[in-house]
């Protein structure tokens, strides 16, 4: 579960790491009285789970309370990467005099947690490991034992130039973090940028925390911080409508029934060169309501070129199997591309019925995801 920025540091605060202090506004006149109660200057921060808010406008100065409330008025509502602003952070601003950038993350391949410190934050990560290989340091914490006092020091000592109490605050922030981490049992827990200040403090400027839903009963006070309302807006109406509908990146749209069959199709997609455009799985059967209701929200995403299903017929027989989906897709005007892999109890009659409606059938699963890639008409 990805929490928001405001929420993230309310963590990291109660862990001890020095946080600018704020408050969150959902009006402009909410952001007026929250930059009188700090006094001085403020940032407005736009509250959306999207990273990159800086350089999409959704990061913004103010000297004023009215100052504050105008700039929270040009950020709430604004859209960053197809989310909507509905929320503001109103921070204290700060004097600052170099950024880094310190995470760690659940890191599957090294079996641990990964942390990460470079001295050039305030910039993409990714950008800094493909341009600046030697300035970006790594550890990784051993699961039982935790990060180690030598592993925060090395890291600590990636930056050359640094007056030794900035230091030595700086090896406390990266073991709190790892404290904080582990704690709420996060899966990433990312400060970028990491100020030191011109009065030679540190503080968290940003938080990125990503919590392990696996562990969330452990946190009660946690689940709060879940928003629904800031899922991908597809996501939201099918699990809104019961279905177990996950959006991903590519073009082709893939309906099964059963998890199982569901990602494996993915793979087959993937093997015969196409993109998997979602995860659905319709469950036990192919009621032609669910199948119409599954067809109508992948076609929702404008990515979707060709819908591949992958059913397999067992108590519920292939022949209802295919009356359903015939019966789904007569309602539904699309031009685009469907492909049918049909198997199990009686798969040959549910494949006459698919032939004598013009749908395009398979027996195989790698025959249907190549049929599908293929009919989308490129290698995506
Ligand atoms: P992001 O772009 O979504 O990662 O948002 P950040 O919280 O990282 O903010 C983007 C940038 O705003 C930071 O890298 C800072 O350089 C800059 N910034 C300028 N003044 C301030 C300030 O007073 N507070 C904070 N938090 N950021 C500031
Ligand atoms: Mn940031």
């Amino acid at each position: 579960m990805l929490i928001h920025e405001y929420q993230g540091k309310q963590i990291f605060a109660k862990a001890g790491l020095p946080t600018p202090r704020g408050e969150v506004a959902a009006t402009p006149d909410e952001a007026r009285q929250v930059a009188e109660r700090l006094g001085g200057r403020v940032v407005v921060k736009a509250q959306v789970h999207a990273g990159g808010r800086g350089k999409a406008g959704g990061v913004k100065l103010a000297a004023t309370p009215a100052e504050a409330a105008q700039k929270a008025g040009e950020i709430l509502g604004m859209k960053i990467k197809g989310l909507t602003v509905e929320k503001v952070l109103v921070e204290e601003a700060i004097d600052i005099q170099q950024e880094f950038y310190l995470s760690i993350i659940l890191d599957r391949s090294s079996n641990g947690n990964l942390v990460m410190f470079s001295p050039m934050g305030g910039m993409d990560i990714e950008a800094v490991a493909v341009e600046h290989p030697d300035m970006l340091f790594k550890r990784v914490v051993h699961s039982h034992l935790g990060l180690q006092p030598y592993d925060a020091r090395a890291l600590a000592y990636g930056v050359r130039e640094m007056a030794p109490e900035a230091r030595k605050a700086l090896i406390g922030i990266i073991q709190t973090l790892d404290k904080a981490y582990r704690q709420n049992d996060c899966t990433l827990a990312e400060i970028n940028p990491l100020v030191l200040l011109k009065d030679g403090r540190l503080v968290a400027a940003d938080a990125k925390v990503i919590l392990d839903d696996n562990a969330l009963f452990r946190h009660p006070e946690l689940q709060a911080m879940q928003e629904i309302a800031e899922e991908d807006p597809i996501e939201r109406k099918a699990h809104a409508e019961g279905l177990a509908y996950v959006r991903l990146g590519g073009d082709v749209g893939i309906i099964g029934n059963g998890a199982g069959l569901v990602m494996t199709s993915l793979d087959m997609v993937s093997r015969a060169g196409g993109r998997p455009a979602n995860f659905l799985d319709i469950g036990g059967g192919a009621r032609a309501e669910v199948v119409k209701k599954s067809v109508m929200t992948v076609l929702s995403d404008p990515n979707v070129k060709g819908i591949f299903f992958n059913i397999f017929g067992g108590i519920t027989r292939g022949d209802e199997v295919a009356k359903g989906i015939v019966a789904a897709l007569s309602d539904i005007d699309t031009k685009v591309p469907m492909v049918i892999r049909l198997a199990g109890t009686r798969e040959a009659e549910g494949r006459a019925i698919l032939a004598q409606s013009g749908l395009t059938a398979a027996e195989t699963m790698l025959e249907g995801a190549e049929k599908i890639v293929a009919l989308i008409g490129r290698k995506s």
